[in-house]
């Protein structure tokens, strides 16, 4: 089946996704044909839910790196739009997907599964904020499109912000030490997916920080071409050369052994973070001189040929 690099051609859209806003695009199509979207939002406590919505998908826009509550209020106003015949996008992780597929086949139904690096459990973001902040944010962000930055919020004041590399719950769940146990030996992380369309970042395609769309079924290929999506097509194997979440799971890092040791030991999950990453957080200052001398190295060396 085909597979596109394709992008939101709206910069405003694309600026608030994780990648090029492809989300979005197919969402608002399924809505102006009179159906239903289910995805991930924050609740007013700050919790990623599985809701719907059949008029504003702002609040569904970008990645929440925690795992999503599935209410049983949203599980059956699901089935209740199905069985009415309305048609439903569902867009969530691969095992969200595999586990609504599983109950019945629905022909007003479409899926789109995420490349999925793995999730958070949903008290450890909970108690890294308390940690951080003493207000409630009412805004997280963890992506400004391509870039890694944990955000709060709340209204317009920026309570904390971190990029990657400075945040001790962004680096601990992109480097793998926070992710549910689950998630280091997920069955969905291969070639057989379960939606009709996989979404994720086309790694190695920097224009319009694209999407990677690989289309699984006619009726995916149908809406995806009704979205208004641009987009050129591109070759699987060009996605394959990075790995994770597509052809392997995400490595469980040699620090899981002190991080779970800590949590064991009574310690809450911000302490548990900071104990095990304490070798790389000290070590960084050190890294970004290293890097200074480097890039100043390069200069002069420039300086010398000319
Ligand atoms: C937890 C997670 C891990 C990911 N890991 C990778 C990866 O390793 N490699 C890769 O290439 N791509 C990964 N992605 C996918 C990527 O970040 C983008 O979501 C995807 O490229 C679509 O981008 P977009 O701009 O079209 O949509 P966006 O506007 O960014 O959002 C897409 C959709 O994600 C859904 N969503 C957000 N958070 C969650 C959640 N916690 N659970 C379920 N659904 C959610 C929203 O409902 C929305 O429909 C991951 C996404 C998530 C949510
Ligand atoms: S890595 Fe696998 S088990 Fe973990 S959230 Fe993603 S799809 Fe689910």
């Amino acid at each position: 089946m085909s597979v596109y690099a394709a992008w939101n051609p709206i910069s405003e859209d694309r600026r608030g996704s994780a990648s090029g806003g492809i989300a979005t695009m197919l969402a608002r199509q399924v809505l102006s044909e009179g159906g239903v979207y289910f995805g991930v939002r924050w609740s007013g406590e700050m919790k990623a839910v599985l809701d719907w919505t059949e008029d504003d998908v702002e609040p569904f826009r970008n990645s929440k790196y925690v795992q999503a509550q599935f209410s049983s209020q949203a599980r059956s106003a699901l089935e209740t739009f199905l069985e009415a015949g309305r048609k439903v996008l569902f867009v969530g992780t691969p095992c969200q997907v595999a586990s609504l597929r599983a109950l019945r086949h629905y022909p007003n139904l479409i899926c789109v599964d995420l490349l999925c690096h793995g999730t958070v459990p949903p008290e450890y973001l909970e108690e890294e904020i308390a940690f951080l902040c003493k207000e409630t944010p009412d805004r997280i962000t963890f992506r400004n499109g391509p870039l890694f930055r944990f955000s709060l919020w709340k209204g317009s004041s920026l309570l904390y912000s971190r990029d990657a590399r400075h945040s001790h719950f962004l680096w601990a769940y992109l480097s793998g030490l926070s992710l549910r146990e689950a998630c280091f030996r997920c069955p969905f992380a291969n070639l057989e997916r379960s939606g009709d369309i996989t979404l994720g970042d086309f790694i190695g395609i920097e224009r319009h920080n694209a999407s990677f769309v690989w289309i699984h079924s006619k009726a995916g290929e149908e809406l995806f071409q009704r979205s208004g999506a641009s987009w050129e097509e591109r070759k699987l194997e060009e996605r394959l050369s990075y790995r994770p979440g597509i052809l392997e799971c995400t490595k469980m890092p040699k620090e899981r052994t002190v991080f779970e040791k800590a949590l064991k030991g009574g310690k809450p999950f911000p302490k548990a973070v900071r104990k095990a990453l304490r070798p790389y957080f000290m070590a960084l200052p050190f890294k970004s001189l290293w890097n200074w001398c480097h890039h100043q190295a390069h200069l002069m060396k420039v300086k010398c040929q000319k």
